[in-house]
C-alpha cells in the first residue's frame, strides 16, 4: 500500500521560495581581449545581488578589481554577512539601511555598490518611480557616453575604432611605449574627439609632459590619471605646463579623497564600484562641483545593472564613460541604451532592468 501510494504521488513538488537575498558570481565574457596598463583579460567576474521583499526584486551588481585588492569571492562573502539584516530591515529607509549595512563591512566597495544598487532599485520600485526621480533629475539631460578602445596593436586598434562608428567620442587607453603608434592608428581612421586614459602608466612627470603635449596636437580633449595615484605635487606641476584638463581616477575613490585633489586636478572620474554605490557617488558629485572640479561618471567592465544605475545619475555629470556593458558578449540584463552616443534612461520604476 505504501509503495503504491509512493508510485502514484504527483512527481512535481513545489519549488522552495526564492531566498530574500541571493548572491551570484557572474562571469562576463569580453567581446575583445581587454588590455590596459593594469592587466589583460578575456572575462571579468562581477558579483550580482537580488533582493526580494514584498513581491519586488531589487537587483545590484559590483565589479571588484585587483587594483583595489577585491575579488568576486570576497565581495560575495561580504554581502552574505549582512544578508540577514537586509532581509528584515525597512528598505524604504534606504539611507539608514545602507549606513548600517556598510558599518558592518570593512572595505569591499564593489560589494557595497551591489547592495546600494539593489536597495535603491527596490526602494524606487516601491515608490513607483524611476531611480533618477529620487534625485530630481531630467533624463533628457543625460550626456553622451564615450566608447572605450583597449590597448592593442595598430591593426586591431584601427578595426575597433571602425567598429565604434556609432559613437561620436572615443576613450583610448594608453600608458605604454606604444602610445604614439596607438593614437596614430586611431587618427588614421577617424577625426572624432578623443579622451585618453593612461591608468597610472607613465612613470615620471617629464614623460607625462612630453606625451600630453603631443596628445594636445592630436585633438585629445582630456587625459585621465597620467601618473600614479598619490602624486598630486607632480600633477600640479604638470597642470601648470599643459592646456589639457587632467582627471583623477585611481587617485579618487570616495568623497573623502576629493578635497586633497581639488588643487591638483581639473576633474574626477566617479565609479560606483569605487565609491560603494549611487548614494556615495551622488555625494561625490556635489562635493566635486562645490570645489570647482568637473565630473566624469565612469565604470568597470560590468553588466547593464551597474551601468544603468550609474546612468540614472548621469544627468549630473559633465562627461560619461558608461560603456562597460557594451564591451561584453553575455549581458544578462537590458537597461540603459545608447542612441547616437547619448544615454537613454529607462522610464519604468527602479533601475528599469529587464532580465534577458
Ligand atoms: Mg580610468
Amino acid at each position: 500500500m505504501r509503495r503504491r501510494l509512493f508510485l502514484t504521488a504527483p512527481l512535481a513538488v513545489a519549488a522552495p521560495p526564492a531566498p530574500a537575498v541571493e548572491t551570484e558570481i557572474v562571469r562576463l565574457k569580453l567581446r575583445n581581449t581587454w588590455t590596459t596598463v593594469m592587466s589583460s583579460s578575456d572575462y571579468r567576474e562581477t558579483i550580482h545581488l537580488r533582493l526580494r521583499r514584498d513581491g519586488l526584486t531589487g537587483t545590484g551588481e559590483g565589479a571588484p578589481i585587483v587594483r583595489y585588492k577585491e575579488s568576486a569571492a570576497t565581495a560575495k562573502k561580504a554581502i552574505e554577512g549582512v544578508a540577514g539584516y537586509l532581509a528584515s530591515a525597512d528598505l524604504r529607509q534606504y539611507d539608514k539601511v545602507l549606513a548600517t549595512a556598510f558599518g558592518r563591512i570593512p572595505g569591499e566597495y564593489a560589494a557595497k555598490a551591489a547592495i546600494d544598487i539593489a536597495v535603491l532599485d527596490w526602494a524606487s520600485q516601491r515608490m513607483g518611480v524611476p531611480l533618477y526621480r529620487l534625485f530630481g533629475l531630467d533624463p533628457g539631460a543625460a550626456p553622451v557616453t564615450t566608447f572605450s578602445i583597449g590597448i592593442d596593436d595598430p591593426a586591431a586598434t584601427k578595426r575597433k575604432v571602425l567598429e565604434a562608428a556609432p559613437f561620436p567620442v572615443l576613450k583610448i587607453k594608453v600608458g605604454l611605449d606604444s602610445d604614439e603608434a596607438t593614437i596614430e592608428a586611431v587618427r588614421s581612421v577617424t577625426r572624432k574627439p578623443l579622451r585618453v586614459d593612461a591608468n597610472e602608466g607613465w612613470k615620471s612627470r617629464e614623460e607625462a609632459l612630453r606625451k600630453i603635449q603631443w596628445l594636445e596636437s592630436q585633438g585629445v580633449e582630456l587625459i585621465e590619471q597620467p601618473l600614479p595615484a598619490g602624486r598630486e605635487d607632480d600633477i600640479r606641476w604638470l597642470r601648470g605646463k599643459v592646456r589639457m584638463p587632467i582627471f583623477a581616477d585611481e587617485a579618487c575613490l570616495r568623497a573623502s579623497d576629493i578635497p586633497k585633489l581639488a588643487e591638483a586636478y581639473d576633474g574626477i572620474n566617479i565609479k560606483l564600484d569605487k565609491s560603494g554605490g549611487v548614494l556615495e557617488a551622488y555625494r561625490m558629485i556635489q562635493i566635486a562641483k562645490a570645489l570647482g572640479l568637473k565630473v566624469m561618471l565612469g565604470c568597470m567592465i560590468s553588466s547593464s545593472v551597474t551601468i544603468t544605475a550609474a546612468a540614472h545619475l548621469s544627468p549630473l555629470a559633465d562627461y560619461a564613460d558608461l560603456d562597460g556593458n557594451l564591451l561584453i558578449a553575455n549581458d544578462p540584463y537590458r537597461g540603459v541604451t545608447v542612441k547616437d552616443g547619448k544615454l537613454m534612461l529607462p522610464s519604468s520604476p527602479g533601475l528599469g532592468l529587464k532580465r534577458l
